[in-house]
């Protein structure tokens, strides 16, 4: 099938972006990014936007820094671009661990972080990294800029507090501390296949025990989020397999209704025992 017609829009600036989705979000505008959801799905007649707002020829939109202890991602800034060397010390460890993840190596040289957050699938890895590391993240209307924390962005299954005229602008995580010890683990079907369970955790060791755990879980609820439970049963402890096996345990006890509880729970079990110890 071939997409329904639209009107494409190609923006240079900001602010022309931000002026004609004003414009157009009303009568079903888009924002097009990496186009590797949005493409498909209008190719599919999934979705059918009458107007696309090209962002990719915003002039800045590309940029990549670090900046006041934190590492500021454009909105068109492709997966491919945040691997170990994107950050230094523990945090672009990680992103090296998880960006490989994402589909497959073309997809991941033209589909986009921001583009992840904005769509909030729930198995995203992105979404579990913003949500796991506190992301901030800044959208820009006619009405201004607004910087949302990743939990109150990430409202539920492909849901976000973005309203329609709001241009997710810039993404911003912070630097990890030297002595953060970084875990990423995710099962999926195949190769390159959204993710059934993903954990992600940091934490660091002071004085034999761990300090600043911080364990996010994704893929089986409808958004990836930080499992407190988790994060209580493991910090001032040794990091040893028993307060690992607690941690996991907490984990899964904190897991909402799912379809296969116990599939579930073996899932989130082992997703976080694993980054652990990987992190470990
Ligand atoms: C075969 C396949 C496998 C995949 N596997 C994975 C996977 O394992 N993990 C994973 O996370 N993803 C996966 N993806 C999705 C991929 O990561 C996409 O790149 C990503 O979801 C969307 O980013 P994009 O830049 O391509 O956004 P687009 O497709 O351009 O846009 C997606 C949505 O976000 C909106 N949007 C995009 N940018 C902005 C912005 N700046 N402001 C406001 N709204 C915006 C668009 O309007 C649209 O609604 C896969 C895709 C394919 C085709």
């Amino acid at each position: 099938m071939k997409p329904a017609a639209f009107e494409y829009h190609m923006p240079r600036t900001v602010e022309e972006a931000v002026a004609i989705l004003a414009r157009v979000a009303p009568l079903d505008g888009r924002v097009l990014a990496g186009g590797q959801t949005l493409v498909p799905a209008m190719a599919l007649r999934l979705a059918r936007p009458s107007h696309l707002v090209d962002i990719n020829r915003v002039a800045g939109f590309d940029r990549l820094d670090v900046r006041d202890g934190m590492l500021e991602i454009g909105p068109c800034v492709r997966h491919a671009a945040l691997d170990r060397s994107a950050a230094p010390g523990p945090l672009g460890r990680l992103l090296g661990l998880v960006q490989p993840h994402i589909a497959h190596h073309p997809i991941r040289t033209r589909g986009t972080f921001c583009g992840s957050l904005a769509n909030a699938d729930a198995a995203s890895e992105w979404c579990l990294t913003a949500v796991a590391l506190d992301a901030r993240i800044e959208a820009r209307s006619g009405r201004g800029t607004r910087s949302i924390p990743a939990d109150a962005f990430l409202l539920g299954y492909m849901t976000t507090s973005l309203e329609p005229d709001e241009l997710l602008v810039r993404a911003r995580l912070p630097l990890l501390p030297d002595d953060a010890r970084v875990g990423f683990y995710e099962y999926a079907r195949r190769a390159g296949d959204f993710a059934q369970v993903m954990a992600l955790v940091t934490y660091a060791v002071r004085g034999g025990v761990v300090a600043a755990p911080r364990i996010a879980l994704g893929g089986l609820e409808s958004r990836p989020r930080r499992m407190a439970g988790a994060e209580a049963a493991i910090v001032g402890r040794v990091p040893d397999a028993l307060a690992f096996r607690s941690a996991a345990d907490a984990a899964a006890d904190a897991l909402g209704p799912t379809e296969d509880p116990d599939y579930a729970r073996t899932l989130a079990t082992t997703a976080v025992l694993r980054a652990l110890a990987a992190a470990a």
